[in-house]
Formats: C-alpha cells, structure tokens, sequence
C-alpha cells in the first residue's frame, strides 16, 4: 500500500455532484485522506461539467486544462490534473477530480483508465443511494416521508414483539400555523418549517425517526426505550417543545417563533399498542393538547385516555 500511495496517491479529491432534487451541488473535499471544508463557485463547477456532456470520459492533465474552455480559477488553484464523470442514466451528475499525484509526476494512461473505471462502477451505486434518500426524505425540511414512517413503525412494531420493549411515538402540530402564514407570509412560513423540523431533529437521539406528516404536522419515533418509565416519554415530548420554542426564526431583521402542541403513546404491541392504535392514541392525546389550550404536551397513559392523560404547560 505504500507502494500504491507513492504512485497513486492524489494531494487533494475533490467529489462535485448535482444533488437528484436540484439545488446547490454537493462538493466533498479531501487532502490526502482527510475530508476538509471547501467550496468552489457553483460556476466553476457548472464549467467543469460541461466537457463531460459532450464527451463522458476521463480527461488528464493538459487535456483537462484545453478541454475546459476556460480553466476556472479556483479549479485550477486545487491543481486538478484528471477529472472523471459520475455517469447516470442521463448522462454526467458529477465529477471527481484529483490533483497531482503525491509523488509528483502526471497520471498516466494505465492508471487513469483504472480511475475512470472506478469511479464509473461508482456512479451507479451513488446515484441510487442520493435517489434512495431523495425518495424517502421531505424536501423542505430533509426529515422523513409519512410513508417511510409508517414503514420503520411497521419494522420496529415487529421487533418489539419479538424483544419485549416499548418505543415511544410523538405526534407534533404547530400552533395557529394559519395565523402565523396569514401574518408574516407563506416564505416565513417555510422559513418555520424548516427550523421546528431542525429543533425537533436536535431534541432527540440520531436513531430515532423524525417525519413530517405533510402540512405542518410532524412525528417522532423514539426507538429503544427498553422499559423506560412511563413518565419519562412526556419528558422527552417536553423537550421537544421546549425546543421548538426557544428556536429563533430570522425573518427579515426579525426573530420569530412559534409553539407546538404535542400529543404522545407508547408503542407496545404486547399490550394492544400496535402501530394503529399508537398513532391513534397520540394523534387523540394531541388533539387534547389543542383542546386544552396549545403549547402543551398530553400522553396517553394506560388506562382511559380521558382519565389517564397528562397536561402540562
Ligand atoms: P392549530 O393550532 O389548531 O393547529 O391551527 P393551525 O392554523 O396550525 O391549523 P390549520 O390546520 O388550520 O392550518 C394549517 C396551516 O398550515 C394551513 C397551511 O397554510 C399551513 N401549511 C401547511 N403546509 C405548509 C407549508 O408547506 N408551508 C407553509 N408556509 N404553510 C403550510
Ligand atoms: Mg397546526
Ligand atoms: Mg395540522
């Protein structure tokens, strides 16, 4: 490996791809190893790709610099010396571009074929991951489907009945979301969503599952709560309020804010609390929250919703 590194190894990398859903291109930068953060202009990427589009083949040292019409500053400073395509079904969504090798010298016609046909066996494999996530995540605010939801609540319900254990499941609506639109506009509005999913998100561990429910309504699957008290899921609902609170929504030299009313059951399908009934419970546990004023957490206990339910501002 010593051996590869000497005469393989680029200085910098540098993987430039358009993401499926359109908006900025996702660049990853590396030095030697290690990711870094960087940035070229969009432009500058934009002029990169371009030869590609004609011609999807790997380009290599002055045939890079002559291909691209104009070398763009930036592109030229990271010093690429071989750009290969990230090849899809439509043509070229990408590229990786190396800089000069380690041990100095330009790459040769041996090993940038080996790149390209690397990086095109790669391609495939990206592109189906980026459209994987594309598919099963909300555009707006990056959180989860309904539909993929329902699937992992679906996966976990099953898991639960084989490994006793409780999850918890937290239904989240904004408060006078319609208010809120009617006064600072439907951008601000958006501007909203995106900062309650991003507090949510903050409020809970990484392996559980945050979804936006279309609309303004969102859902969290809170995995692994093994026999967690039962008092301890209104605490974690409380955190999440707590949170979506006190987040800041800059709108024009303003800061906002807004409310949620949340409403929350166990998911315990060895005790009648499968997926149906747990959203179901949540879902009425939230309406009691609204009922009972908003900005407030209600859980469904065991016993009769009506009697077993909490309310706390
Ligand atoms: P409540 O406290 O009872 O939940 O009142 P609310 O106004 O939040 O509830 P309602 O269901 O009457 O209104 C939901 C509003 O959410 C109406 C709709 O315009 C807004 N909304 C839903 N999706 C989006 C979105 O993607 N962007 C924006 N800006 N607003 C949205
Ligand atoms: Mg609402
Ligand atoms: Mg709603």
């Amino acid at each position: 490996s010593e051996r590869l590194r000497e005469r393989f190894a680029p200085v910098r990398t540098a993987m430039l791809y358009r993401p499926p859903r359109g908006g900025s291109p996702v660049m990853r930068f590396w030095r030697l190893m290690d990711e870094v953060e960087e940035r070229f202009d969009e432009e500058t990427f934009e002029t990169l790709l371009e030869p590609f589009a004609q011609s999807p083949r790997v380009l290599v040292g002055d045939e890079l610099a002559s291909s691209v019409v104009i070398m763009p500053s930036e592109a030229e400073a990271f010093g690429s010396r071989l750009a290969a395509p990230l090849l899809g079904p439509d043509g070229p969504y990408g590229i990786v571009l190396l800089a000069s090798k380690l041990s100095g010298g330009e790459y040769s016609a041996p090993e940038a074929i080996y790149v390209d046909r690397l990086v095109r066996f790669l391609s495939g494999g990206i592109q189906n991951r980026l459209h994987y996530e594309s598919m099963i995540t909300d555009g707006k605010t990056g959180l989860f489907t309904h539909d993929y939801f329902m699937r992992r609540l679906e996966g976990e319900s099953a898991r639960l009945l084989r490994r006793p254990g409780r999850a918890g499941l937290i239904m989240i609506d904004i408060d006078h979301f319609k208010r809120f639109n009617d006064t600072w506009g439907h951008q601000a509005g958006d501007a909203a969503l995106i900062r309650v999913a991003s507090a949510v998100r903050g409020a809970v561990r990484s392996e559980d599952i945050v979804a936006r429910f279309g609309g303004e309504e969102f859902c969290v699957l809170a995995v692994d709560l093994g026999q967690m008290q039962e008092e301890a899921l209104m605490a974690l609902a409380e955190r999440i309020r707590e949170a979506v609170k006190s987040e800041p929504i800059p709108w024009n030299g303003r800061e906002l804010s807004v409310t949620v009313s949340v409403g929350c059951s166990w998911l315990d399908p060895a005790r009648g609390r499968g997926p149906e009934r747990g959203m179901e419970l949540a879902d009425r546990a939230l309406y009691t929250s609204k009922e009972t004023g908003r900005n407030r957490c209600t859980l469904a206990g065991y016993g009769l919703l009506s009697r077993a339910s909490l309310t706390r501002e």
